[in-house]
């Protein structure tokens, strides 16, 4: 039997034009295209007039859709798996069937592309040799733990969040980390880009006081950093 390929396609993070000739190359080729959602992966295959059969894995059904996919990957066909924005894996669906290809010894090839932490790290303005990427933060449970032993980090910290909780993670940091300088980078690569630069203090005060819509990467700087 002939094994057919895993490609993990970066995507855009908002803007459609961000994305690589080799990934719509990719999607265009292979036979089926993993996705979360259809209607959002629906916006950019119709962007760039590629049509493919697409197959919804989602955080729910993850783990019983994995051996469908797997199986038809052994039989010879191949498929790209994409997420609703940026890198597939990366605070996203993907880590497990990757894994089970690999065990599998499906080849898995990336197809490198758009990361909203990496975008925002590039343009945060703070040291980027050495930092640690901590996805979204626990709502509830764990959370204040969390946020005290990040105040102990040295290097960047670089952490996803959602419009609902910006401020109160703002918040967060002027209690834990008063002195650390960070950057809030909202709606990268899109219409409404925006970024806020200073303590946590400072940015609590320039934000306006109504609900701030978008998404947000925040990036804290090393220990010590002064801009
Ligand atoms: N896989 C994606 C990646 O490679 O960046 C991340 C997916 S995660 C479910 C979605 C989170 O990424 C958002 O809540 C936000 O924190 C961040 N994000 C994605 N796109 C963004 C953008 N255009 N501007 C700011 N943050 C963004």
């Amino acid at each position: 039997m002939n094994n057919g390929k895993l490609y993990i396609v970066a995507t855009p993070i908002g803007n459609l034009g961000d994305i690589t000739y080799r990934a719509v190359e990719t999607l265009k080729a292979v036979d089926f295209i993993i996705c979360e959602d259809t209607r959002v992966t629906k916006i950019l295959l119709d962007h760039y007039q590629i049509q493919k059969p697409l197959f919804v894995v989602n955080a729910q059904n993850e783990s019983k859709k994995i051996e469908t996919i797997i199986e038809r990957i052994e039989f010879g066909e191949t498929c790209a798996l994409v997420s609703d924005a940026g890198t597939p894996s990366i605070s996203d669906p993907g880590v497990r069937l990757v894994n089970h290809a690999v065990k599998k010894n499906i080849e898995v090839i990336g197809i490198p592309g758009p990361s909203a932490a990496i975008n925002a790290l590039s343009i945060s303005g703070v040291a980027t040799d050495s930092f640690v990427f901590e996805g979204f933060l626990p709502q509830k449970k764990g959370r204040q733990k969390l946020l005290q032993t990040l105040a102990g980090e040295e290097r960047t910290i670089i952490i996803y969040e959602s419009i609902y909780r910006i401020k109160n993670l703002l918040e967060e940091l002027e209690t834990y980390m008063p002195e650390r300088y960070v950057a809030v980078c909202r709606e990268m690569t899109k219409k409404f880009e925006e970024v806020w630069r200073g303590l946590p203090k400072e940015i609590l005060t320039e934000m306006p006081n109504k609900i701030i819509k978008g998404e947000f990467v925040v990036v804290i700087a090393p220990i010590g950093f002064k801009m």
